[in-house]
């Protein structure tokens, strides 16, 4: 049985005092159930603080990216083992803004990917399609190879331990949700790849997410799909309130 993994990606938001506020709002009431995990997917500069908060309890903290060097001459960035050392255990690879601000490729998703797992760091590996992708019928097909080329050279035990979170561009912040029927169907197909880079076994395992205007209303539905483990949620995570209603509707 898949848990479903509920992370709110908060983006660049929020100033340390709301930062802390939210945790200390929504740890005691965070489930403890077999069923839902909790994430919240905090800015670098906050993460000390709500390590330390969230220390021996439901809620997991992330990073939103990493770079895949252990050190080094890399102004600016933050590497896993910095975040290992934390006490971060997860960490969002290859969102879309990343992707498209930021100069991320698939090479170095999967370059990421690898260190998140040479450092026991959990990543969620975001993959999606844009409007005119979708509208040109390459949806399938662009997914299919962002997904093989994330994972490429992972053990199979690795891919079972991925979170992979599929996130049409064109529903981020947009207020656009796909169909959940819409959705099932690209995150069946990304699982029928994983079983065929890997095995049945480890796509059955495989966590797959489905993110873009997810918010208290829609949620139920689509994790009543069959193959939609949780969602990674953006504007509707900032709040404590629709933050916990969506980790409930998980549980
Ligand atoms: P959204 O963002 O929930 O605000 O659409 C989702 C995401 O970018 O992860």
């Amino acid at each position: 049985m898949r848990k479903n993994v509920i992370a709110g990606n908060w983006k660049m938001n929020k100033v340390l005092s709301e930062a802390n506020a939210f945790v200390d709002e929504v740890i005691e009431k965070v489930p403890n159930s077999d069923n839902v995990e909790a994430i919240v997917c905090a800015p670098f500069v906050y993460l000390p603080s709500l390590v330390e908060k969230a220390k021996g309890t439901n809620l997991k903290v992330a990073a939103q990216n990493m770079h895949f060097e252990e050190n080094g001459a890399y102004t600016g960035e933050v590497s896993p083992v910095m975040l290992k050392d934390l006490g971060v255990t997860h960490v969002v690879l290859g969102h879309s803004e990343r992707r498209e601000y930021f100069a991320e490729t698939d090479e170095t998703v999967n370059q990421k990917t690898a260190a998140a797992f040479a450092h026991g760091l959990t990543p969620i590996v975001c993959v999606g399609e844009t409007l005119e992708q979708r509208e040109a019928n390459e949806t399938m097909s662009l997914v299919e190879d962002q997904v093989k080329k994330a994972l490429a050279g992972l053990s199979n035990e690795q891919v079972a331990e991925t979170i992979i979170a599929y996130e049409p561009i064109w529903a981020i912040g947009t207020g656009k949700t796909a169909s959940s029927e819409d959705a099932n169907e690209v995150c069946k197909h990304i699982r029928n790849v994983v079983k065929e880079v890997t095995s049945a076994e480890t796509a059955d395992k495989v966590v797959i997410q489905y993110g873009g205007s997810v918010k208290p209303a829609n949620i139920e539905e689509l994790l009543a799909q069959s193959d939609i483990d949780g969602a990674l949620v953006g504007g509707a995570s900032l709040e404590a309130e629709s933050f916990l209603q969506l980790v409930e509707a998980g549980a």
